[in-house]
């Protein structure tokens, strides 16, 4: 592989501990080197002096000499530090614990038995509810039946005290037609005027009516639904088995990744994930300084991580059309638990949907400011613990909670945080002081930048929450920033706590822009050529390739219709890329033209270069930065090299003079929010994408029954789910068919001769104490009986993706992947899948395989120096190792495959890309054929 200069990084600095306020004599004012070069007076930062933006902090020597440095003045004392004010609120909501629960066993059982029979009997609501009265009238008879509380007579208020009413649980604030404040039921009724409250708003709360008998009826001019988020945890608490599934990071060690080979596995291995800070209070001093102490007049503030249940919170907004082809919008607020295992983080029934915002236009940052303002209370509320009442426990336990991250694309991610919209001309990036000039200069991909500074963005957020419009209008041009309601929480820092959405910037910005920008907008697929031309070419080989069943396919005529609009179509596209390119551009002797091909008529020579060889070199960058970066493990050094070849990416398209975006530079941090929050595998936004079409199908109750009916049938099955076969599925996260699978004669089945002799001889090596033996043979030891060792397996699961086998008649889809050996991967066919048992020793699934062959003859490909990088392996078409038996636990990740023909040894051959793991979300956790 050639080794490309690495492009400088920005290491891990210590200025993050440097300038942490916690100040350890609270009341006094914090010595902060951050201060230097803030106003040195109340006057001056009354007046504002808006000079470009100046000011520098101490971690600038090691940004080279890229910067002006300004001489640092002398360090200012803040003083007089108060508590930040919270906007005033009136709680609004139901009691929290289901009501059924304090009533006694008997009638909460009937209760259950009711909504059972409506959910799962299909008994009609009448139907459930003349049982329900049947039942209780039998207690009456008994005289069991208790007269306090009074047990209700109806299916829906049965659902209601069992808490499994959603309605229940939402509360609908009525807010503002224009600012979007909102105001709770209570309010609205005791309002003296229909005006909004918020100074300067114009915006009205409601219409008045009289209705039949006199009444005065006033209906709110906008709703948003809300869920609380602290009701929303009570009730998870209260599930079996939610909070063991919580992880307690206690003992953790943190700060792991300062060695840069340490491997991450999930979110918990980044560095915020143990800085978090619990029970403090944000004060702000009198010249503006915020800083964040310890309640109580503690030493020291607690770390998140030092209790049992401290939550870390993705916060994640954004929007979508909820009307076909209409410009309505809604924005739901979601908040996802990361101590959560990654398989059931973002689980339906695990991600909580605090909120959702009005449309029909996207909000404006005061009225994203007034929909946060709920549940940003809440998350106040749980940063100094809130007790909970948990499944199993007698004792009510301390749940702390924190706003570990923004997660949003950068349109919303810039809203939420209060910075400057992305297109702004000097604070387009929320992370660095980058200009909008140098995202299309090399400065912009060098590293020569400077991180924000996150407490000057705090003052200036500050300050601009209570001035004038101008006044807002001048910080936001001079220092990028607004008002944001996220910088009331303790703790909160707007650049560092926000992480930049990995699917929306790289898959539907880079990737995106890449394709239709300079592929296709550039002519580099046209038609010219007639059937041999590069479009032909690029559609006839996109329809060849034979994709994993789990990814949908892409459409029939992209070369045609060129536009993609998932951002998961992109990312499938991109892992194919660099063969179907070569394929299109392709001469007679299988190699890529140093030329650019013909132009179409009656079109304008684009400005950038179109020599076919040096843009493949180039996407090749591009192909092999976004496999690693969005590998499912990674340590911060493959962390910096994948950032390192989208750095060269961006810099060698900036040679052949492509114009790039905001985007590109943004991706220029990726490595460096690897860092603080982990493996981008696990916080990008495929998830809550999932969520937002699964929120556009939903039909309010039905969608809770459906609910409870895929969790009963889940449990159900994982209790019938062949016991014996557990303990190793488990360990191994492979999931079997629910149909208990029949015994196979291996005598009868595949190749004559093959199955049983190898089986025994893998068992001979899997089992040695049971001294096997054929079952034929008159030796010593157990017989290995033909017909009663092994089970066949139609399929199998492994980390939720399915993988078949050529010995099912039904299907043969998924039957080729790769698998692990000696530290490398290989492509195989998959022929049978097996449950092999003996005795009573624990039952092991394994695989016999065929290994795709290949040797020294297959020419190299232009791909060829990152091929093991980018998982492409080149094969010879139909041709096969022999058979051999692996462990299922050896199997590694799906491929497509996509067959082609050498015009230089003239054979057809099979060419292998690894899916790893992607597209792997915690969707259909059952499968359709389960159930038939
Ligand atoms: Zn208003
Ligand atoms: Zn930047």
């Amino acid at each position: 592989m050639k080794k490309w200069p690495r492009v400088p990084q920005t290491l891990t600095s210590n200025a993050d501990e440097a300038t942490r306020c916690i100040s350890t004599e609270p009341g006094q004012a914090a010595p902060h080197a951050r201060d230097q070069d803030l106003p040195t007076n109340k006057d001056q930062h009354d007046h504002f002096n808006f000079d470009p933006p100046d000011y520098v902090h101490d971690a600038d020597e090691e940004h080279g000499p890229a910067r002006a440095h300004v001489a640092a003045q002398p360090p200012i004392h803040d003083f007089n530090f108060r508590p930040v004010v919270l906007p005033d609120d009136q709680e609004d909501r139901p009691s929290l614990v289901p009501r059924a629960f304090q009533e006694r066993p008997g009638v909460h059982l009937t209760y259950l038995n009711a909504v059972v029979g409506n959910v799962f009997g299909n008994h009609t609501v009448q139907a459930a509810t003349e049982s329900l009265n049947n039942q209780l009238n039998c207690m009456l008879v008994e005289g069991v039946l208790p007269e306090h509380p009074r047990p209700v007579r109806h299916l829906l208020s049965a659902k209601c005290r069992l808490g499994i009413d959603p309605d229940q649980w939402i509360t609908q604030y009525a807010i503002c037609s224009e600012c979007w404040k909102h105001y709770t039921p209570v309010q609205l009724r005791e309002l003296l005027s229909p005006s909004c409250t918020v100074p300067d708003c114009s915006g009205l709360l409601y219409d008045e009516r009289v209705d039949a008998k006199g009444k005065i009826i006033r209906t709110a001019k906008k709703i948003m639904p809300h869920v609380s988020l602290i009701g929303s945890l009570r009730r998870m608490f209260m599930r079996p088995g939610f909070a063991k599934s919580i992880r307690d990071s206690r003992h953790d060690q943190p700060r792991r990744n300062d060695d840069e080979d340490f491997v991450m596995t999930d979110m918990h291995d980044s560095t915020l994930w143990h800085e978090l800070e619990m029970n403090t209070i944000r004060e702000i001093g009198e010249l503006g300084t915020i800083r964040d102490c310890p309640q109580d007049n503690r030493p020291m503030a607690m770390k998140i991580t030092e209790h049992c249940y401290g939550l870390h919170l993705i916060l994640n907004i954004n929007w979508m059309g909820i009307l076909n082809n209409r410009p309505h919008s809604t924005g739901p607020i979601y908040y996802a638990i990361n101590d959560l295992p990654q398989d059931q983080r973002y689980l339906q029934v695990n991600v909580i949907c605090a909120a959702i915002m009005p449309g029909p236009k996207e909000p404006n940052v005061q009225q994203i400011n007034h929909c946060l303002e709920p549940s940003s209370r809440e998350v106040m509320e749980l940063k100094n613990g809130v007790k909970m009442d948990i499944n199993g426990k007698d004792e009510p336990a301390n749940i702390f909670a924190d706003n570990a991250i923004l997660d949003c694309d950068m349109p919303a991610s810039h809203k939420c945080n209060g910075t400057a919209g992305h297109s702004h001309d000097f604070h387009p990036c929320a992370f660095c002081d980058v200009d909008i000039v140098k995202v299309n200069t090399p400065e912009g991909y060098d590293n020569s930048w400077t991180p924000k500074d996150d407490y000057q963005m705090l003052r200036q957020s500050f300050y601009s929450r209570d001035a004038t419009q101008a006044r807002q209008d001048a910080i936001l041009k001079d220092f990028g920033v607004r008002w944001s309601i996220l910088n009331l929480i303790s703790g909160w820092l707007p650049s560092k706590k926000s992480v930049l959405d990995f699917m929306h910037a790289i898959f539907l910005g880079i990737i995106s822009h890449l394709f239709m920008r300079v592929l296709f907008g550039g002519y580099m697929l046209s038609g010219i050529g007639g059937i041999n031309s590069p479009r032909r070419r690029f559609e006839e080989i996109i329809n060849a390739v034979r994709w994993p069943s789990h990814i949908t396919r892409l459409p029939k005529n992209l070369g045609e219709n060129q536009s993609l609009k998932k951002a998961d179509e992109w990312r499938r596209l991109l892992t194919v890329t660099p063969v179907v390119l070569w394929w299109s551009w392709r001469d007679e002797n299988d190699e890529i033209p140093d030329k650019e091909p013909p132009l179409p008529p009656n079109t304008v020579q684009p400005d950038f270069s179109r020599n076919c060889r040096s843009l493949y070199q180039t996407i090749l960058l591009l192909c092999t930065g976004v496999c690693i970066l969005s590998s499912h493990t990674i340590s911060m050094s493959q962390a910096r090299i994948g950032q390192s070849f989208i750095s060269h990416y961006c810099l060698e398209s900036l040679q052949l003079r492509i114009p790039l975006t905001i985007n590109h530079h943004a991706s220029m941090h990726i490595s460096e929010m690897i860092r603080k929050v982990g493996l981008v595998y696990a916080w990008w936004l495929f998830a809550f994408e999932r969520f937002n079409s699964m929120l556009e199908r939903v039909h309010h109750n039905e969608q809770i029954n459906r609910i409870i009916k895929v969790q009963a049938q889940t449990r159900g099955s994982m209790m019938s789910q062949i016991a014996v076969y557990q303990s190793e599925a488990a360990e191994d996260n492979v999931r079997l068919p629910l149909r208990a699978a029949k015994f196979i004669d291996l005598r009868s089945h595949g190749p004559p001769g093959v199955f049983y002799t190898l089986l025994l001889e893998y068992c001979c090596r899997l089992w040695p104490q049971l001294r096997l033996v054929n079952d034929l043979s008159h030796d010593d030891g157990t017989p290995f009986l033909a017909s009663k060792v092994a089970r066949m397996l139609t399929y199998i699961r492994k980390d939720g993706i399915h993988y078949g086998c050529t010995m099912n008649r039904r299907t043969q889809s998924d039957s080729l992947g790769f698998i692990s050996r000696n530290s490398t991967c290989v492509p195989v066919q998959i022929i049978g899948l097996f449950v092999v048992g003996i005795l009573d020793v624990v039952p092991h699934i394994c695989a016999v395989v065929r290994q795709l062959q290949c040797d020294d003859r297959i020419p190299d490909m232009p791909w060829t120096r990152y091929g093991s990088t980018l998982g492409i392996h080149v094969s010879y078409a139909n041709e096969f190792g022999p058979y051999e038996i692996i462990p299922v636990s050896n199997i590694e990740c799906p491929l497509a495959l996509i067959p082609v023909h050498s015009a230089i040894i003239k054979k057809d051959l099979w060419i292998a890309v690894s899916f790893d793991h992607s597209g792997n979300e915690p969707e259909d956790l059952l499968d359709d054929d389960d159930f038939q």
